[in-house]
């Protein structure tokens, strides 16, 4: 349908970003190709190499995952602060990070597991790098006549952890700032890797680079190295002044949450916090 509709056809997975923008004729597809019932796309999975998505796992099973909860702490505490449990209900994370908002919480998360995407099209199977897929607001690298099939994240190495943190103005919101942080220690202690992505202060989840490089090496118990990991990550956002707060002001939080972030993920890594 999708090949032979052209790109007046849209997929539809829970509906939760797209049924909206059909409401408020923001969009307005000729024809909606609803893949709900394709078998096999809601699976949530480990194999050998990686976590498996399935693009129709909805969020609430996502976060009722225990497999998640323990290993993949940053998607779980993402999918807790996603809309409310009826949006979470019918929202699939596949839909959540296809839709290319900058706001949805799922983009930063899989910039900084290194997530990669299946996508299936009349070309066959493609995997694209989730560094690579979100382009601009509303737009991914995804054809109009692909879909996504599963998200790939790579399997859990030893003294690694993550966490999601977000500030909402009340629960259910959307970020005014979110911070993703994933980190690897090394036997001393130091910071070996880490992946440092965010929500709603770009025209996409971006990677704070420069606060990445300054990071490795360091000791996660330097408290200034911390300070200046957060205040580095604030000066590689770009937020912009909306109903949610100035520019000036979702720095400080993106500064605030990624020390927090840090902490926890670290102490989840099995290091100091
Ligand atoms: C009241 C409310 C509050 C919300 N709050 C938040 C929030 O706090 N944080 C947050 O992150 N999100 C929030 N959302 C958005 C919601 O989480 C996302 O809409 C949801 O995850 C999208 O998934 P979906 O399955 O509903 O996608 P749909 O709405 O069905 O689709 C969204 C887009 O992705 C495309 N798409 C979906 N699945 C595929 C696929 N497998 N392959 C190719 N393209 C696909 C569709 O064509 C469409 O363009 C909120 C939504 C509502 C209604």
């Amino acid at each position: 349908m999708l090949v032979s509709r052209g790109e007046g056809a849209r997929v539809m997975a829970g509906g939760q970003s797209l049924i909206p923008l059909l409401k408020l004729r923001l969009s307005s597809p000729s024809l909606l190709v609803d893949i709900n019932r394709i078998p096999g796309l809601d699976r949530i999975e480990e194999s050998e190499e990686f976590l498996r998505i399935g693009a129709l796992a909805r969020i609430a099973e996502v976060e009722a995952s225990t497999l998640i909860r323990e290993d993949y702490p940053a998607i779980h505490d993402a999918s807790e602060v996603i809309g409310d449990p009826l949006v979470r209900n019918l929202g699939t994370v596949g839909g959540n990070v296809s839709h290319g908002d900058p706001n949805n919480d799922m983009p930063a998360v899989m910039l900084v597991l290194r997530a990669e995407f299946v996508v299936v099209g009349p070309a066959g199977e493609r995997t694209i790098k989730a560094q690579d897929f979100f382009l601009d607001t509303f737009t991914v690298a995804l054809n109009h006549n692909e879909i996504l099939t599963e998200i790939r994240v790579p399997r859990r190495r030893p003294w690694s952890g993550g966490c999601y943190l977000k500030l909402e103005q009340k629960v259910g919101d959307f970020a005014t700032a979110g911070v993703a942080i994933q980190v690897r220690l090394a036997k001393g202690g130091e910071c070996e890797e880490i992946g440092v992505g965010l929500t709603a202060v770009g025209p996409t989840a971006i990677r704070a680079r420069k606060a990445e490089d300054w990071m490795r090496g360091k000791s996660p118990a330097d408290r200034s190295a911390v300070l200046e990991l957060g205040r580095l990550a604030a000066e590689d956002s770009n937020p912009s002044t909306d109903v949610r707060g100035t520019s000036a002001y979702k720095k400080k939080v993106v500064a605030l949450l990624v020390s927090r972030a840090f902490r926890k993920a670290c102490e989840r890594a099995g290091g100091a916090s």
